[in-house]
């Protein structure tokens, strides 16, 4: 209950817009801040000037058992080359459920392409050459602050995530 608090805190007097493209309303947002904050990818801000940066995907596949449980535990991972998936989520033990049946989750690894979300970003030589690419241009751009996982092109977990959220704020105010 303290997170909500501290979420309601975060969005008060907040004006809020949902499935808002900033590229579709691009002129309009610019024009309402002195600074952007931008949490997508940064190629994409960029128009794909130096080429694309590539991503890892993940396909879900859900389904409901008629068990109680299935796995005893939230997550399991599997690392066997012969196991096709790479984690299942078996949600209900997250919240403690008792219900009779459960929900799980199978995650497959996946080729991103445009239309799929780019999950994963793949930190190879490559890739991580051509992000510096843009992170130059980034880096000269005083307008917009680059953050999160498709900003900076970086896995990050949560809690790394958040850290650099707080960090980038003393920085910039
Ligand atoms: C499958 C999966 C499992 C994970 N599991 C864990 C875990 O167990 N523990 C853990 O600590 N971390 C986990 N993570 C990592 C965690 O989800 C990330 O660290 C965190 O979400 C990154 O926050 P972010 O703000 O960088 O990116 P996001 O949460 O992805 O936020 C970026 C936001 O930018 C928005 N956006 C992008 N482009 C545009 C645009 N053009 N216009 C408007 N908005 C746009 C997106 O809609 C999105 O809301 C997992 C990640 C994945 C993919």
């Amino acid at each position: 209950m303290v997170i909500l608090g501290i979420i309601e805190k975060m969005l008060n007097g907040i004006e809020v817009k949902l499935n808002y493209n900033y590229f579709e309303h691009k002129k309009e947002l610019d024009n309402l801040a002195k600074k952007i904050v931008f949490t997508g990818p940064i190629d994409e801000y960029y128009n794909y000037q130096f080429g694309e940066l590539e991503y890892r995907s993940v396909r879900f596949e859900t389904e409901i058992l008629n068990m109680e449980n299935y796995q005893g535990n939230a997550v399991v991972n599997y690392t066997d080359y012969e196991i096709p998936y790479t984690r299942v989520i078996e949600h209900k033990h997250f919240e403690f459920g008792t219900q009779p049946k459960t929900v799980i989750s199978k995650e497959y690894s996946d080729k991103w392409t445009k239309e799929k979300e780019p999950y994963y970003p793949i930190n190879d030589e490559k890739n991580n050459s051509l992000y510096e690419k843009y992170k130059k241009l980034a880096e000269n751009d005083s307008k917009v602050v680059f953050g999160g996982r498709l900003g900076e092109y970086k896995y990050y977990d949560m809690d790394k995530v958040i850290l650099q959220a707080l960090e980038c704020v003393s920085k910039e105010l």
